[in-house]
């Protein structure tokens, strides 16, 4: 609310004409709101200094590598920590819908049925069922992360818009960024860039960083990896290009899919060619660590088995991208264990 009230202070100097219609606008965008499956605080890993990360529900993309499948539907979600369970089945009979069964001791969702009201969440005394994503006013949202607005002004941090996708909920985060940018706070938006014209520059206007994931250049690889045109993402960076905003691009490193010399090098020789202010490239390792969340929502996870790469791969990786012109190249992620290594 402190914001607010700097809109409306006895010395502001702005005109009554354009207060009243900066109070309307910020009266809209209280009353629009988001699904968010996480919020994150003292992030260090999407953007720079300590940040909050705000993960929107929903994605357009369905890369088979995903690490958070709860990003992916656009709906709340109800999965079950078996090791939480008291096993005294109260939860089946709080469901209206009569969704929830217990088989072969296991707790059994049916997903067509659940509407996700959340009645078995609220009534579960032992945590057992979560709720993946919840539906919050974006003003709550905001409220939330800059109650460390303090720890952002010393690190050089901020907040980070990430999901799934922020842009596949244009108003939340465009309204999000918003409210941001007027406190002061530094914005971040990770983004794979698939949104419409319009949507992808309302967002830059008040945005300091972008996250752009930049999985592969080849048109036939990317829609079948992503099941959406490469040339939508090229066309985003067009529109980056010409607002100047910084950019940090994400290469996911994934093996048998993205993870051949000859995709790291295309994808640095677009990064050098075509993305004008580029500040560095990051190579992510492919990470299994996602495969009980798959299972927890009763999806099988398509790499299930696929091994981890090994550092010599990622630094061979990174001389490569070097070579075809990104700069400040680096990598992360978990490695072999065999190899005794982790980054
Ligand atoms: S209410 Fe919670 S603890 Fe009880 S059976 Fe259901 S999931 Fe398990
Ligand atoms: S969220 Fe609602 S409909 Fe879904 S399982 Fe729980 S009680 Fe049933």
């Amino acid at each position: 609310m402190w914001m607010r009230a700097s809109l409306v202070g006895m010395t502001d100097p702005m005109p009554i004409g354009k207060r009243q219609a900066q109070s309307i606008t910020m009266a809209r965008m209280s009353a629009v709101e988001a699904t968010i499956f996480n919020l994150q605080k003292f992030s260090t890993e999407d953007g720079p200094g300590i940040r909050t990360t705000v993960f929107f529900k929903g994605c357009p993309m369905r890369c088979p590598w995903c690490h958070n499948p709860e990003s992916q539907s656009f709906s709340p979600e109800v999965v079950w920590h078996g090791g939480r369970c008291l096993g005294d089945r109260g939860c089946l009979k709080v469901c209206p819908e009569d969704a929830l069964q217990v088989a072969d001791g296991r707790m059994v969702l049916n997903r067509q049925r659940c509407t996700g009201c959340g009645d078995c969440v609220a009534y579960c005394p032992a945590s057992a069922l979560e709720m993946h994503g919840q539906r919050l006013p974006v003003r709550a949202i905001f409220e939330m992360v800059a109650r460390d607005a303090a720890f952002y002004a010393a690190s050089g941090g901020g907040v980070t818009l990430s999901g799934g996708e922020p842009l596949a909920q244009p108003a939340a985060a465009i309204a999000l960024l918003e409210m941001l940018r007027e406190a002061g706070i530094h914005t971040a938006l990770d983004t794979c860039a698939a949104a419409p014209d319009s949507v992808l520059g309302a967002a830059l206007a008040h945005t300091d960083l972008v996250l752009l994931d930049v999985k592969t250049t080849d048109p036939k690889r990317h829609l079948e990896y992503t099941g959406l045109p490469f040339d939508r993402v090229a066309r985003a960076v067009d529109r980056i290009n010409a607002t100047g905003i910084p950019v940090w691009v994400r290469t996911p490193v994934i093996p048998g899919y993205t993870d051949d010399e000859a995709n790291i090098r295309d994808v640095a020789l677009f990064v050098a060619e075509r993305l004008k202010h580029c500040e560095r490239h990051d190579l992510l390792a492919f990470s299994n660590l996602c495969e009980s969340k798959y299972a927890q929502l009763d999806r099988p996870f398509p790499l299930a088995g696929a091994p981890l790469l090994n550092p010599a791969t990622m630094a061979h990786l990174c001389a490569v991208a070097l070579q075809a012109g990104s700069r400040h190249v680096h990598w992360s992620g978990p490695m072999r264990v065999a190899e005794g290594l982790w980054s």
